[in-house]
């Protein structure tokens, strides 16, 4: 896992989006108009993850704001919320030429400031939407198709979130069964935000220390 220079104790996320504006972590730095950090509520228990920016976000410096952002828009009405109640971030904060797939090297140098803003945000679900952000948050190779709707409890910026996969909203767009598996994974994060997660990593109780054994009860004769 790559890492960023020791960030001061109390760093607020808009201090740290102030800071990542000026990332030239990798090549994608020389051809964006600007990073596109997230947005939405900096205590959101709930965040999605998604690719990369595209042409709009990359213009308007917000995530998910073109086609595939309003079915994200529409879905969250769906299920009583907008977008000021959730994070919404990007695998790559910048937008790679021609909205091809993100590489590797790219995804491994932009990795530290979403462990970072995981860390700051302290959501308790993450669901990434599609393949990049699944393989990466899950650190398996499985594909969403394999795993979609399947929740699993992770520790991720030093916190345990619930990990929930969904299908990419953009690949819901043009197909109408991708769109109803969609849907019917959105329908659950209501029920997944309600859960009671284990106690926090670093608060995780001692264990138990082993019981004494039994006083041996001495005859009294
Ligand atoms: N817009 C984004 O911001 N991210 C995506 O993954 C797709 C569209």
């Amino acid at each position: 896992m790559a890492s960023v220079a020791a960030e001061p104790a109390g760093l607020t996320l808009a201090e740290y989006g102030a800071e990542v504006a000026g990332c030239t972590r990798c090549a994608l730095a020389k051809g964006r108009t600007q990073v596109v950090f997230g947005s939405g509520s900096p205590t959101a228990e709930l965040m999605f993850v998604g690719e990369a920016p595209g042409f709009h976000e990359d213009k308007q410096g917000v995530p998910f704001v073109g086609a595939a952002g309003q079915l994200l828009n529409k879905l969250l009405a769906g299920i009583g919320m907008t977008r000021e109640d959730v994070f919404v971030v990007n695998t790559l904060k910048c937008r790679p030429p021609g909205n091809r797939d993100p590489q590797q090297e790219e995804i491994e140098a932009c990795e530290p400031h979403l462990w970072k803003q995981i860390e700051l945000i302290q959501p308790k679900v993450i669901a990434t939407l599609g393949n990049f952000a699944t393989k990466l948050l899950s650190g398996k190779p499985l594909g969403i198709t394999r795993v979609h709707g399947q929740e699993q409890e992770v520790v991720l910026g030093g916190n345990r979130v619930v990990l929930y996969p969904i299908f990419h909203p953009a690949a819901a767009l043009y197909t109408p069964r991708m769109l109803e598996v969609l849907e019917a994974d959105f329908r659950r994060l209501p029920e997944l935000l309600g859960q009671s997660l284990a106690p926090p990593v670093a608060l995780a109780a001692e264990p138990e220390p082993a019981p004494e054994p039994a006083a041996v009860q001495l005859g009294l004769f």
